[in-house]
């Protein structure tokens, strides 16, 4: 048995509280998944850290922390090369600039980060110049789009950056970061919104971002999100909260920046941890806004079911809602006002108008029958419209700008969720290419020489799996009177991904698991000839009744089937020998 089989073997055991035997993960690949040190839990999962935050401001911060400490030195080194590769500006001069944005991060966001990075740099995480991070290093890795903003030139629309105007290969009027679609009402198969995301940023970023955070602060909402590393607000643009808001994001172009407003990052945070609707997820979002970070906010209330895209510019926006309806989003501004104020072009002049025209044709196509595998698929799609055929390249919906300018950029992921898993605050997500195809450095290192970066990692995508926040699941398992059944043996798999448990009940009938994902789970208890089978929505905290029922006295299909025949035979020999009484009295 390996340390880690061993690893997590005890923390089963730990977690099956009361009783006697091992839990053991019956299939799917659990690498480890314990109680931390810091106070929060730590689990791996198909390619993705996924981890649970608890506490106050800084016991928040700290957790998250001690238990990603390496990821976030691979965070702050990623965004240390961006910047410096684009906008000429080392890591000490970006913590310098972002020491401007202190006074405008309220204290309980001052204390998370302050807790980010005690917990960081006590576990190992350094800086780009060797010294463990700070306060600094934290606070510019949040406000690095803020920064970004603020140091390009207001009304610049080639910002981007693959195409930084040093590059050999830079490519103007083509800035491309996410895809993204949110459909609803009479757009879907069910009636229930579906919602999908993914992620383009440098693969130098990876596998920094790979993170799902479930964190449960002391006030607001309970907020369940793909982060960055380090950040305290998502940074890969996908939030769920406790309020049944989902929230999705993708980025336009740089427009004016507005001095003496609040940081995006701050106010991106305060929505996902306070906003309980679109329209209060809108006022903050407007409140004291600075213009950094200008994008598409997708927006799905699943209390109400309605959908939304925000639309915000500097002084700009919109705000377009439905009920019955299939919004597509991809750093394309098809507001008017907002695209003048950004002085973006619309039309086939934008580099991102292909993915509008895909997106568009993918709506008609499936409209009325849109499901969560529709929105996997649609995020993996390689159809480019410019030249009419398969071609995964920066015009297509999968980003793989790899193959347009050779810059190692485009789609690092795909979440896609739909209003019954939203209720869960679940959603299904892929690790790497939402296409599933590989990103290889040798291979890439060989044909764009130019772009060989020495942070370059292998991406090799991972199955969609299911992420939710954690919860507790006593399972009791009883017979048909309600007597306890010790020692049935309980197998637990989700309906959603199909990741399943096997748990074993103790001497009062109960199995507790002190952590699970939340999801739909159909739960199968068997003890010698005793079975049973319950289909349980774990939505929060809660108890599985499992009956149990012998099965020798029930019909088989087999037997069924034997006794059947046998009735057809004897009724067929009694008429037969009506028939044939019959007979002998006519003939006499
Ligand atoms: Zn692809």
């Amino acid at each position: 048995m390996s340390t880690l089989s061993k690893r997590a073997a005890a923390l089963f055991l730990m977690l099956a509280f009361g009783l006697t035997s091992v839990v053991v993960p019956a299939s799917g690949e659990i690498v480890s998944g314990e109680p931390h040190p810091s106070g929060g839990f730590y689990w791996e999962k198909e390619g993705f850290r996924y981890v649970q935050v608890i506490g106050g401001p800084n016991d928040i911060g700290y957790q998250h922390g001690s238990m990603l400490a390496d990821l976030i030195t691979r965070s702050i080194s990623a965004y240390a090369h961006a910047t410096e590769r684009s906008y000429g500006i080392d890591w000490r001069q970006t913590t310098t600039l972002a020491m401007n944005y202190w006074i405008y991060v309220p204290q309980e966001q001052r204390d998370e980060i302050d807790g980010i990075a005690r917990g960081a740099s006590e576990n190992g995480a350094r800086d780009p110049q060797g010294d463990p991070v700070d306060r600094w290093d934290i606070l510019a890795l949040n406000a690095i789009w803020d920064i970004w903003w603020r140091t390009d030139m207001p009304g610049n629309p080639w910002w981007w950056l693959p195409f930084n105007t040093n590059l050999p290969n830079y490519e103007p009027r083509t800035p491309h970061h996410c895809s993204a679609f949110v459909a609803t009402g009479n757009a879907t198969a069910d009636g229930g919104f579906v919602l999908g995301q993914s992620l383009w940023m440098p693969y130098f970023l990876s596998p920094a971002h790979a993170v799902f955070i479930d964190i449960v602060p002391d006030t607001g909402n309970r907020i369940f999100m793909e982060v960055t590393a380090g950040m305290i607000w998502s940074g890969t643009e996908y939030y769920t909260n406790s309020a049944g808001l989902v929230i999705a994001e993708t980025t336009l172009g740089t427009g004016p920046y507005r001095w003496f407003g609040t940081p995006s990052f701050v106010r991106l945070r305060k929505a996902a941890q306070y906003a309980d609707s679109i329209d209060s997820f809108t006022e903050i979002m407007l409140e004291s806004t600075n213009g950094a970070y200008c994008g598409d906010y997708l927006l799905a209330d699943a209390k109400t079911n309605e959908v939304a895209i925000l639309e915000l510019g500097a002084y700009e926006y919109e705000l377009k809602r439905t009920t019955n309806g299939f919004l597509p989003s991809c750093n394309y501004p098809w507001d008017p006002e907002v695209a003048e104020e950004m002085g973006a072009t619309q039309g086939w002049d934008h580099g991102c108008y292909p993915r509008w025209v895909r997106l568009q044709q993918l709506r008609d196509r499936d409209y009325g029958n849109i499901t969560v595998f529709h929105g996997m698929e649609y995020l993996g799609d390689h159809y480019d419209t410019v030249e009419n055929r398969i071609n995964p390249c920066s015009h297509t919906l999968c980003g793989h700008v790899e193959n347009a300018s050779g810059y190692p950029h485009g789609s690092m992921d795909a979440k896609v969720t739909n209003r019954s898993m939203a209720l869960r605050m679940e959603i299904w997500a892929r690790f790497g290419h939402s296409c599933g195809q590989p990103f290889l450095v040798d291979v890439h290192a060989r044909e764009h020489p130019e772009y060989a970066f020495d942070d370059l990692v292998d991406i090799i995508p991972r199955p969609y799996a299911s992420f939710s926040p954690f919860s507790r699941m006593e399972v009791l398992a009883v017979d048909e009177e309600g007597e306890p059944v010790p020692d049935a043996v309980l197998n637990i798999t989700s309906n959603i991904d199909g990741y399943s448990f096997e748990l074993v009940v103790g001497p009062g009938g109960s199995a507790v698991f002190e952590m699970i994902p939340r999801s739909e789970y159909t739960i199968t208890g068997t003890k010698g000839d005793m079975t049973g089978r319950v289909v349980w929505d774990q939505k929060e905290d809660s108890t599985a009744v499992v009956v149990m029922s012998s099965t020798p006295g029930s019909f088989s299909l087999g037997s069924s089937t034997v006794l059947i025949g046998v009735l057809i035979l004897v009724f067929g020999i009694i008429a037969a020998a009506m028939f044939l009484a019959l007979r002998h009295r006519r003939t006499k």
